[in-house]
């Protein structure tokens, strides 16, 4: 996102040079009409946002959404931004209003889009500038992959009567042949056609006013082809169809919000196909929303390939610049008929009055929540933007989010669709909790055994009959702990600039054998051989991805590295073309083995995955965040729908060392609802989200004493606005007190409503308080709490 907030010194140049007035103008020395609100792309912030400008004459049709360049601070520094509002009447003094300069030669903002910004900039408390930069993709602004082409045509006139060169002639006859609605053509195109060595022929019969030039500008667009081909159902099952129908029922009714919960493989992404369908059909525009598209590439390739008819624009990180430039204006000129993409894509440019239906899938993943200004969550803006639009929104998980799961349930503010069983033909996995310690009691050596015996024979057996395999350790690299072997002494490398534990990655090019980094700065240094306090030996202990594989290429020699076996995380693969390699050589069945992160754990759906290993259940359950257990939850659930979506049965073990953890248990027993009544229950008690509205404020900085003492003075402030209904904590030090050099101090405000919180939040804007940047966060709505 940086990159579209900052811009660089050649789009000063290129600003400086569009704009045709260089000294600035007040309104009393010029004919103006009326004025304007410009929220500039810069962390200006105001609230409500933007700032004020009057409107020359000669842009008196300036519309909102449109981009501007105006002048702005002492120096009138030409800066670019958005009319966000028009209006004819001010009680700000004329004489001090200046003037726009001019438009910028950027695409507009659609309005829709331009209101949906302005709540997030309330909402999420974030500089509407910053808000709108991040809203439209750097690529789009700066017109990546634009190419300027000579297009020429008949000109209509008479050419019969004039005397021509043969070559001339033979370009006219050619280019008639060609159907109307095939024209214009390209020059360098026509050149070719008519077998001409070079085009001065055409030009010729440009200046004799035969042929016209048509200047194009265009991107260079091309519809992103998935090649994955897509089985119809042959029967929808009966809740499909009630569900279709009762959804269905609502396409025209204006807003309203379907929570569709459904177990994993039970065809919910069949029931967002077919309520897209009856969308396109109505000439309306579908959106759908994924997690991390690159991380789920068969929902993607699959919602393609079944509308081979229909367009769809696909919107995420891993396009290149001029992809995501061209997707974007296939969705803004109307050609797209369905967009797909990651968390951003909310904010599709669909033409006014075309939005037709918002799909969030998976709605309770973490990916949707962005961690950079503004920090939005996608699911929440698609439910404003659908409010906005006067469209439905189905939000479709198996294991809901607490929020959206207390809102159809308890406060019935979004219908609930379930669906309780799998597909004919697919049965839900047995799920086996094994208990670590009991495990490790059982083996008689004294090597580190991730894998205990009962998921080795279960590996063994799943392999041996042909099946597949998926293992999840959420934890990559080799071991999360260096250190001392005397526990006397203690000591253990910590990260130099976090207040963290350095992780041990292996690296067989490396003299070391591997090299030490953070997982939260990335800094990488050289792995210590001996203790620095009593100069022992080293040693490292602790679970890691890398870790796993070496135990598996032990344990079961007939896997080979790199080929039947796997490993897939953010250090193996470097990008999705990596990782969509990985799934295309699992699903042909090449590889038998994937051991990963999570990345393995979302949406995949092979058939012939028999197993599913869960190495250690805990990695998230002890963290000092509310939706641990949540979290949890979800993953082990998510990781257990990988399998069992073929014939035959699929067995799931998870390893544990908390056997009795309630996430854990009901996971097992596939029991969403029992989880979810506990959690609430719990969630009441200690008055957490979702039934109170939580505001999370870090202060970050070097200096410690500053950043304590910055962190007391908003919470007193903040202390003094709330009202008796609220709680306010903190200040303290963040569970990760350090991070890059930043010492990080929290605030947590909690609120009965988000009216409440709202109220608080805003008052501390206006008081210039709050101003979110590199040293303050406002998380409204927080998910992550380290
Ligand atoms: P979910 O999104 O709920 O995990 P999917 O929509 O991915 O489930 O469906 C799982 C599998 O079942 C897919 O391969 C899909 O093609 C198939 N499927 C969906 N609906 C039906 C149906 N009515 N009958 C048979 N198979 C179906
Ligand atoms: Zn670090
Ligand atoms: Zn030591």
């Amino acid at each position: 996102m940086l990159d579209q907030v900052q811009r660089t010194e050649s789009d000063d140049v290129r600003i400086l040079l569009h704009c045709r007035r260089m000294t600035t103008l007040f309104t009393s020395q010029l004919a103006t009409v009326g004025y304007a609100r410009v929220a500039v792309q810069r962390g200006v912030d105001r609230y409500p946002d933007g700032l004020t400008y009057a409107v020359p004459v000669e842009l008196g049709d300036l519309a909102v959404g449109e981009p501007v360049i105006v002048p702005l601070g002492a120096g009138d520094t030409p800066t670019a931004g958005y009319v966000i509002e028009r209006f004819d009447e001010t009680d700000l003094d004329p004489g001090r209003i200046k003037l726009i300069d001019c438009r910028a030669n950027e695409p507009p903002m659609p309005r829709q889009l331009i209101d949906l910004a302005k709540w997030i900039s309330s909402y999420y408390c974030a500089p509407i500038g910053m808000t709108l930069a991040a809203m439209m993709p750097a690529a789009v602004k700066r017109r990546v992959g634009l190419v300027g082409r000579t297009m020429i045509d008949l000109a209509g006139g008479a050419a019969a009567d004039v005397k021509l060169a043969p070559k001339q002639r033979h370009v006219l006859d050619v280019l008639g042949a060609i159907p109307a609605d095939r024209r214009p053509v390209e020059i360098r195109q026509l050149r070719d056609l008519s077998d001409l060595a070079t085009t001065s022929p055409i030009k010729q019969l440009i200046s004799k006013e035969l042929l016209v030039v048509r200047s194009r500008t265009a991107v260079e667009a091309a519809w992103i082809e998935h090649a994955l081909d897509a089985t119809v159902p042959e029967r929808l099952t009966e809740p499909q169809k009630q569900i279709i129908h009762d959804i269905q029922a609502t396409l025209k009714g204006g807003f309203s919000t379907h929570l569709l919960f459904g177990v994993t493989g039970s065809g919910k992404t069949e029931v967002y196909i077919r309520l897209i369908e009856k969308v396109v059909e109505a000439g309306k525009v579908a959106i759908l929303l994924v997690p991390e598209i690159a991380l789920t590439p068969q929902t993607g390739g699959r919602l393609i390939a079944r509308f081979p008819k229909h367009r769809v624009a696909v919107l995420h990180s891993g396009l290149t610049a001029a992809q995501r430039h061209q997707q974007w204006m296939l969705a803004a000129s109307g050609a797209a008929d369905i967009v797909l993409g990651a968390r951003s894509a909310v904010f599709a440019p669909v033409p006014e009055g075309r939005l037709g239906l918002i799909v969030v899938d998976e709605e309770h993943d973490g990916s949707y929540k962005q961690d950079q200004i503004p920090r939005y969550h996608g699911r929440d803006v698609a439910l404003r933007r659908a409010q906005l639009a006067s469209c439905p929104v189905v939000l479709g998980s198996a294991t809901p989010s607490l929020e959206s799961w207390h809102n159809a349930t308890i406060k019935g503010s979004y219908r609930l669709h379930r669906i309780e069983n799998r597909v004919p033909g697919m049965r839900l996995p047995i799920v086996q909790i094994v208990d670590f310690v009991a495990e490790r009691k059982r083996r008689h050596d004294r090597r580190v055994h991730l894998i205990g015996p009962r998921m080795e024979s279960a590996i063994g057996e799943t392999l041996d009959r042909g099946g597949q395999v998926l293992l999840l350790l959420n934890r990559r690299g080799y071991a999360n702990y260096i250190a001392c072997p005397d526990f006397r002494c203690g000591w253990m490398m910590n990260c130099d600039d976090c207040d963290a534990t350095m992780v041990f990655h292996l690296n067989r090019r490396l003299p070391a054998g591997g090299f030490v980094r953070c997982h939260h700065c990335e800094a990488e240094q050289r792995l210590p051989q001996r203790c620095p306090l009593c100069d022992r030996h080293v040693t490292t202990f602790g679970l890691g991805t890398q870790r796993v594989e070496e135990e598996l290429a032990r344990k079961f020699p007939q896997l080979v590295e790199g080929k039947t076996m796997l490993r897939i995380d953010s250090d193996s693969m470097r990008g999705s073309k990596d990782f969509h390699h990985a799934l295309g050589k699992f699903g042909a069945g090449e590889v038998q083995l994937l051991v990963g992160t999570q990345m393995i754990a979302k949406g995949l759906d092979f058939p012939n995955v028999q197993f599913v290993g869960v190495i250690n259940a805990d990695t998230a359950i002890n963290l000092p965040d509310f939706r641990a257990s949540e979290r949890t939850f979800q993953l082990v659930n998510q990781v257990a729908g990988r399998c069992g979506r073929g014939k035959d049965l699929g067995l799931v073990i998870v390893q544990t060392f908390q056997p009795q953890a309630s996430a854990i248990r009901l996971a097992a027993a596939h029991d969403y609802e029992g989880f979810a009544k506990l959690e609430l229950a719990d969630r009441q008690r200690c008055k957490l989200p979702p039934y109170t509205r939580l505001a999370r404020i870090v202060v970050r900085d070097v200096d410690y004493t500053r950043c304590v003492n910055t962190a007391r003075t908003i919470a007193r402030r903040l202390g003094e606005l709330a009202d008796e209904s609220m709680r306010l904590r903190g200040p303290a030090p963040c569970p990760i007190s350090r991070i890059a050099g930043k010492h990080r101090q929290q605030i947590e405000l909690l609120a009965e409503s988000a009216q409440r919180l709202q109220k608080v939040l805003v008052a501390g804007r206006n008081e210039g308080l709050l101003h979110a940047g590199a040293g303050l966060v406002i998380d409204v709505d927080p998910i992550a709490l380290l």
